[in-house]
């Protein structure tokens, strides 16, 4: 074997966002040894790009809220195949971990009396986000890395993990390599803790940054890990759609939390033409209200634009097929309408959006205070990723945990917007407690040296081909085949056409050539990119096609009704003894008649 580096943790997490950095405090402060890996520079994860807020029933500014009304709205938000305790642990468990963050130094907008200001956003019953302006996940990274700095947690920043190391049945560590110098390394570990983020790089437009390359889901898939509800791939509905250079880029539900309105070409605010019969109750009939509860009347019901996401996403989609746009493809988000209604309303405008006037002042020439913004549906997140055991986030391979973006379960077909910050809060809490039990109870394994040096030889074989693909010609055929075939609105027909490309791209991806030396060689890193991308590829589809029915952020038009065998089964992916992917559909577990009397007397 060659002779790598080798680092030996208790715990190794992989991925420093929210999740990962979570993780790693708490199980720092389990008192274990912590290696952190992330592969761009500490602070920079995607976490950092968060907008609009960290949802917890703190009942901050609407005294009714509570956690049972936080988990009632997560699980109709996610049409009821989200998994009860998940749900359940989060909405019981994330004020308390809003108020430690504060605890640690994060600087929140404040209500009048000095608490934690709370703002509207889709799905949420009540002001439940807790925020810093539109920047609130710079503030939570910050925080977080701060703390976790001082606990004494070892970085390794920008290195990228590209296989789990296992022992039998077990996960004693990772094999990867640092970006900068292209130099192979060993993580030892007692446990591994997955926080590798989100997919959204396996779509054309996207909301997510360049690092959302499915590596966690396709690394815990490798090592035995299942996968769960991959087919709920979350498309926002406000992504900017003009400039094509900044299209995708997301433009946060706050502004419509602050009163912005949607409406098509004919000025119309086309969301109140099709109100879903399950939120009728709780959304406003008319303009009036809706303004008049994101100014806070409590006797008010939402506007129709604070929908769930995927409802919102359909319902602009709707209206392009019916020839409805904006000029660019998109409908129109305007925000600078409130002048009608407030004396400073660019002021407020500025302070409560600052990063979204910005967004459009530069990079599309447009004053969000005196102009309506051009928007469309961008792939945003992924509901769907590693399949955990809810209290302890532990996979079913022994010694590998999940946490944030990359794990799944409480989302169901649909995530609620500020749900993930707080999920990341709360279950990476968890993982990392339970990392740190099952380090303290297990000794380090044993290293297999053939398996690392075939990982080895496969990584750098792009280098030593012949002639070949471009690896990014590959990504982008890929990201286009899927944004066209698997993407908002999707049938069998097109799905099995999209399962023989991936087949054809893995061809192509075998096939990828790399020019220049392994130092911080980016069509290096795109190429190792490519294997992680086609697995979460493939498990989208094969998850979908395999859900004859439309819920939440699946839509099928060959099955555009919700059928109720779906609505009581997961979709679990994993590998199968001879290398193909399996799918199979598993019951939901049993959920508590206390909890079922909570939705209930909340419908
Ligand atoms: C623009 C935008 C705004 C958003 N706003 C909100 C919001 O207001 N509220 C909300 O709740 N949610 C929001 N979301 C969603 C939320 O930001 C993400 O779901 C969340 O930040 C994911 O956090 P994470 O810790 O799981 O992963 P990330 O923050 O993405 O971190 C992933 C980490 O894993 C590392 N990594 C990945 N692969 C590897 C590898 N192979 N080897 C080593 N390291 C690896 C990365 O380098 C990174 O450090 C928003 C998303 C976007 C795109």
């Amino acid at each position: 074997m060659a002779d790598y580096e080798t680092f030996q943790h208790d715990v190794l997490v992989i991925g420093a966002g929210g999740a990962g950095l979570r993780a790693a405090i708490e199980a720092s402060a389990a008192g274990v040894s912590v290696g952190l890996v992330c592969k761009s520079l500490l602070g920079k994860a995607h976490t950092v790009m968060a907008e609009g807020g960290i949802a917890a029933a703190l009942a901050n500014v609407d005294e009714r809220d509570n956690w049972k009304v936080h988990f009632a709205d997560t699980m109709r938000g996610g049409q009821y195949v989200n998994n009860w305790r998940m749900a359940e642990l989060h909405a019981k468990e994330a004020p308390d971990r809003v108020r430690e963050l504060e605890a640690w130094g994060a600087v929140f907008d404040r209500t009048k009396d000095g608490r934690i200001l709370q703002r509207n956003f889709g799905g949420h019953k009540y002001p439940r986000l807790a925020h810093v302006g539109d920047r609130t996940g710079l503030e939570m990274i910050r925080t977080l890395q701060d703390h976790g700095v001082h606990r004494g947690i070892d970085v390794h920043m920008e290195h990228t993990i590209l296989s789990l190391l296992k022992d039998g049945d077990r996960v004693v560590g990772a094999f990867g390599y640092e970006r900068e110098r292209g130099r192979f390394k060993i993580f030892r570990a007692k446990a591994v803790v997955m926080a590798t983020g989100g997919i959204g790089r396996a779509y054309k437009i996207t909301s997510n940054s360049s690092e959302y390359t499915g590596d966690g889901h396709s690394l815990a898939y490798e090592a035995g890990a299942e996968l769960i509800d991959m087919e709920f791939v979350q498309f926002h509905p406000t992504g900017m759609v003009w400039p094509p250079s900044v299209c995708g880029i997301l433009v946060t539900e706050g502004v419509r939390g602050e009163g912005g309105t949607l409406t098509n070409k004919e000025g119309r605010r086309f969301m109140f033409d099709e109100i879903p019969e399950n939120y009728k109750a709780q959304t406003a009939d008319n303009e009036e209200e809706g303004w008049r509860y994101c100014q806070g009347d409590k006797n008010a019901r939402r506007p129709p634009e604070l929908l769930t996401r995927d409802h919102v996403s359909r319902c602009i989609v709707r209206e392009l097929k019916e020839g409805r746009g904006s000029p660019h493809g998109g409908v129109f988000l305007d925000i600078s309408w409130i002048k009608q209604k407030l004396p400073h309303a660019d002021e407020y405008i500025k302070k409560k959006l600052p990063s979204m006037y910005h967004q459009f002042k530069q990079l599309a020439d447009i004053d969000i205070t005196e102009q309506p913004m051009e928007v469309g549906p961008t792939t945003h997140y992924i509901m769907g990723g590693v399949h955990v055991d809810p209290d302890t986030e532990m996979s079913r391979v022994p010694g590998l945990f999940a946490a944030g973006e990359c794990a799944a379960g409480i989302n169901g077909a649909n995530r609620l917007g500020g749900n993930s910050l707080s999920d990341l809060l709360v279950f990476g809490k968890r993982s990392g407690e339970f990392a740190a039990e099952f380090a303290k109870e297990n000794s380090h394994g044993k290293i297999n040296n053939g398996n690392i040096d075939k990982v080895a030889r496969e990584a750098v074989e792009p280098f030593e081909r012949g002639g070949g693909e471009n690896p990014y010609e590959v990504q982008r055929d890929l990201q286009e085949m899927m944004q066209d075939n698997v993407g908002i609105v999707r049938n069998e027909k097109e799905m099995l056409v999209a399962l023989d490309k991936i087949d054809d791209l893995g061809a192509r991806a075998a096939r990828v050539l790399v020019t220049g030396n392994r130092e911080y060689n980016p069509g290096w890193h795109t190429a190792l990119d490519l294997k992680n991308l086609l697995t979460v590829s493939e498990a989208i589809t094969r998850a979908a096609l395999e859900r004859k029915e439309s819920r939440g952020a699946q839509f099928r038009e060959d099955y555009p009704d919700k059928d109720d065998v779906f609505g009581n089964v997961n979709t679990i992916v994993w590998k199968g003894e001879d290398g193909s992917m399996q799918v199979r559909l598993e019951p939901l577990p049993p959920m508590p008649d206390e909890l079922k009397q909570i939705i209930e007397e909340m419908r």
